[in-house]
């Protein structure tokens, strides 16, 4: 069988460019599962996915990554307005969006991987509105109300050039752990937002793939996989920052981070952010204590043998979680 046109073997980590990579796990060749084929005989390319996490920041990520040109195409079987529950979602979302910003007359807003424009369909008709998606070409006649379909991957130079406009509004929808460089797409993401603008991601995070066993999102479209220690400290490099998030069980579970400029005047909940970041902490405790996720982290050769000493005997799994929940309560 043919396999995925394989674009490249990570050699650094797509966040930090550390080149201290550690092998997790391989849930072995498996055939793209973003495909929908139209019948039996239609080939489905198949590639390995296999999971390294950078030593340095702890970004867990594919080793193996495939051309996203054969990934983001044909026969790529998710559409947003077929499922009414994202439909409702995409609806609630705009609420919250609405609590937290005004949209006036003529401003602008951008959603990235826009799909069916499912989201921006749901604004009022006087703001301008861009939807950005190499999929849109596919998805034409859901974008008659929308000022600027670009079907395209984002990047800075692809959004400016056909609109010349900053927006007081950016989202993007489960497509961050698609990126090869999410430093450039959050630099781009700032550069393209007003002063006074909010972008919101949200993603599927890795606390809750793990905790709820959301296997089905380790696929090939995405690349890397997030926790919110992580998007905060990245936020924080690009110039940007979090000023509130929130919880939903959307793909599973997913976290919603409001973000703006560093340098903006809106209100920053620093509290609800320190307690999401203690509560991943914990709770990722809890799972390697609980689960068998340490079986995992075993070095290959097997060599982290037992060393006998005369000191007095620790359980060092009960010593090490006491002392960081002691740590992180106090
Ligand atoms: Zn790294």
């Amino acid at each position: 069988m043919k396999k995925l046109n394989k674009k490249k073997i990570l050699k650094e980590c797509r966040n930090c460019k550390s080149k201290l990579l550690t092998k997790l796990f391989s849930l072995g060749n498996l055939a793209s599962s973003g495909k929908f084929a139209k019948n039996k005989k239609t080939h489905i390319q198949r590639g390995n996915i296999i999971l390294m996490m950078c030593k340095k920041c702890s970004l867990i990520q594919l080793k193996e990554s495939y051309n996203k040109n054969y990934l983001f195409n044909k026969g790529y079987g998710y559409r947003t307005g077929i499922n009414i529950m994202m439909i409702n979602h995409m609806k609630k979302l705009k609420k919250d969006i609405e609590e937290k910003i005004e949209l006036k007359k003529n401003d602008a807003i951008l959603d990235i991987a826009s799909n069916d424009a499912t989201f921006l369909n749901q604004f009022n008709k006087n703001l301008f509105k861009v939807g950005i998606d190499p999929l849109i070409i596919h998805f034409k006649k859901y974008y008659k109300f929308i000022d600027k379909p670009i079907s395209n991957f984002f990047s800075y130079e692809n959004v400016f050039e056909k609109t010349k406009k900053k927006f007081k509004l950016i989202t993007a929808f489960s497509v961050f752990y698609d990126l090869e460089d999410p430093n450039s797409f959050l630099n781009d993401v700032k550069n393209l937002l007003t002063d006074d603008g909010i972008f919101l991601l949200e993603q599927a995070d890795l606390l809750s793939i793990i905790k709820l066993n959301m296997f089905d999102t380790l696929c090939h479209e995405h690349v890397a996989y997030y926790s919110t220690k992580i998007i905060s400290e990245m936020a924080n490099h690009n110039g940007l920052q979090i000023f509130d998030l929130k919880k939903n069980k959307t793909n599973g579970g997913s976290i919603q981070y409001f973000i703006c400029k560093k340098n903006a005047k809106i209100k920053i909940n620093k509290n609800k952010l320190k307690n999401f970041l203690k509560e991943e902490i914990l709770e990722t405790f809890d799972i390697c204590w609980s689960d068998n996720v340490k079986a995992r982290c075993i070095s290959e050769k097997q060599d982290n043998l037992y060393r006998k000493n005369n000191n007095p005997k620790v359980r060092s799994q009960f010593a090490l979680y006491a002392y960081y929940k002691n740590k992180l309560e106090n």
